[in-house]
């Protein structure tokens, strides 16, 4: 009999949820991780809450409460005086909510009975896995299935290495003791926007790089020019088509980035430099190939539909097998395979992962956007409701942006849901269940939404889709 039914190697949101769910199916589970936390211990919850999902939205917060104060407290007629932020009391706020979740997750795992194997997994076998733990200590476990959940690393760039000090990845920006006079960030994606705007609303002067031409290339344009309008108004000097060409640090440790756009080449002097511009797949250490698992070109190990690799009992899921890199993707993969390895029939919809970015207002999306049903040849129909009409908006004072439903023009199928403005990442939740539920925008359109509260935009949204919005 081997040690364990499961060993689980990655400790994220896709393997510990993955290790939960095996455990809570009667299967004895161990999961290795060789996080380390910056306590010197070792620290559970993957990328996502130790440098990831949890750590940058406390940031967020913090940093919105700030530039909320600067901005709209005379709006409600509070006034203050000598406002400022002390960026150690931000940071050990951020630390103390790390803290108190990875170690939650540690409460978890002795809940469901599942065996913690701090240390590095490397495969050894399709049945055996060695940990490398404290003191370079050597353990060979024995298993019936081994699920992967190794996730991502920050993508370098040459041109831009980082050394920790002037030019950072996003763990590094996480992680900033004083605020930068002047940020660079290489990258307008989720980290790039998110980070970003951390900073900026605390008083730095950023300039985002961003080598491709659109914004937010996946979102839905009207939702992007949107946001980018909106982004810019708030101080964020984004550069599309900027592609880096090179950094040099001075000798007082600023960054000179040169890049190319389409005026030619420009060069920019900044304190502090993120390289933001995706994450790598994290298979370095697993020695997957020798066992018989399969990596292609980018690096990524390949699965079938049901996150199987080419090995029958091994299975992989997360970051580690691309697609979208979310947490909630890899967390519902890892629920999947374990139900599959317990003999039940579990599916994932993929269609139906929400996106979301945490910039103020939120953009969120779920489903087709209205430029890929039309190079598909769909015929759609559109509603749209923007936040300046919702009572609820007024009234918080936030009444930027829009919500846009599209529907099939023939069904009424709801295909897709686009979203920025106040909570879209709570918003967006109806509208993955609607679609989950393959509903019709007439289904949204029936049905009762409180007054007044920011989801009746979406109710408005819907009416909209047949020409029915009331207050538009
Ligand atoms: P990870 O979370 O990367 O976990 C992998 C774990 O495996 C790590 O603990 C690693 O140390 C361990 N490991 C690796 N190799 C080995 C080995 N050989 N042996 C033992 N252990 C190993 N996603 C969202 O959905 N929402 C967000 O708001 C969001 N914000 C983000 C903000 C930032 C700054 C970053 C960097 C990412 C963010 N993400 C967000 C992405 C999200 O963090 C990832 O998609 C998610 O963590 C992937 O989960 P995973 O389980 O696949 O891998
Ligand atoms: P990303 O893929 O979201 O964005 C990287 C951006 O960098 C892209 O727009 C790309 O065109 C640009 N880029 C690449 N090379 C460049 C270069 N040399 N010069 C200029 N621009 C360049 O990646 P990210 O922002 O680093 O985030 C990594 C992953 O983490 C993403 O997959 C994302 O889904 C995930 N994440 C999610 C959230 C969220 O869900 N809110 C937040 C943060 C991170």
């Amino acid at each position: 009999m081997a040690d364990y039914n499961v060993i689980v190697i990655g400790a994220g949101p896709g393997g510990y949820v993955a290790a939960i769910r095996c455990a809570q199916l009667g299967l004895k589970t161990a999961c290795v991780d060789n996080w380390v936390g910056t306590d010197g211990k070792s620290a559970l919850g993957g990328t996502c809450l130790n440098v990831g999902c949890i750590p940058s939205k406390a940031l967020l917060d913090s940093s919105h409460h700030y530039y909320h104060l600067q901005k709209h407290a005379a709006d409600h007629g509070i006034q203050h005086q000598g406002l400022s932020i002390d960026v150690a009391i931000m940071q050990a706020r951020k630390e103390k909510i790390v803290k108190t979740l990875t170690q939650g997750i540690g409460s978890l795992f002795k809940k469901n009975k599942i065996t913690h194997l701090p240390g590095l997994g490397r495969l050894v076998g399709t049945t055996e896995v060695e940990v490398i733990g404290d003191g370079n200590k050597v353990d060979i476990f024995t298993t019936d299935y081994i699920i992967i959940a190794t996730g991502a690393v920050p993508t370098t760039l040459t041109a831009a290495p980082v050394d920790n000090q002037s030019i950072v990845d996003s763990t590094g920006a996480l992680a900033f003791n004083q605020v930068p006079k002047t940020l660079g960030v290489i990258g307008a994606g989720a980290i790039g926007l998110e980070l970003g705007s951390v900073w900026n609303r605390l008083g730095s002067k950023v300039t985002i790089l961003e080598a491709l031409p659109d914004f937010l290339a996946l979102a839905d344009r009207k939702i992007a020019d949107a946001a980018f309008k909106e982004l810019k108004k708030q101080g964020l000097d984004i550069h599309l088509g900027a592609t880096l060409t090179s950094t040099t640090l001075s000798s007082e440790g600023t960054v000179t980035v040169t890049y190319q756009d389409k005026t030619g080449e420009q060069s920019l002097v900044v304190d502090k430099l993120i390289v933001a511009v995706g994450r790598k797949p994290n298979t370095d250490s697993l020695n997957a190939t020798a066992v018989g698992v399969k990596i292609n070109q980018r690096g990524f190990i390949e699965v079938n539909e049901h996150r199987q690799t080419a090995v029958a009992n091994i299975y992989a899921i997360g970051d580690v097998i691309g697609g979208p890199m979310l947490a909630h993707k890899a967390s519902e993969e890892g629920v999947m395979v374990a139900e599959r390895i317990a003999g039940q029939h579990s599916e994932m919809s993929y269609q139906t992962v929400p996106w979301v970015i945490y910039t103020y207002p939120e953009v969120a999306w779920v489903g087709q956007t209205e430029e890929q049903l039309k190079a598909a040849g769909i015929e759609y129909k559109i509603g749209q409701f923007p936040f300046a009409a919702s009572g609820r908006a007024r009234a918080h004072g936030d009444t930027n942006g829009m919500i846009r439903v599209i529907a099939e023009a023939k069904t009424d199928r709801i295909l897709g849901v686009h979203i920025f403005g106040i909570s879209a990442s709570e918003l967006i939740a109806e509208a993955v269940l609607a679609m989950e539920f393959e509903g019709s925008a007439e289904d949204l359109a029936r049905t009762i939404h409180a007054h007044p509260t920011l989801a009746e935009a979406m109710h408005e949204a819907a009416l909209g889709v047949d020409g029915r919005t009331i207050h538009a």
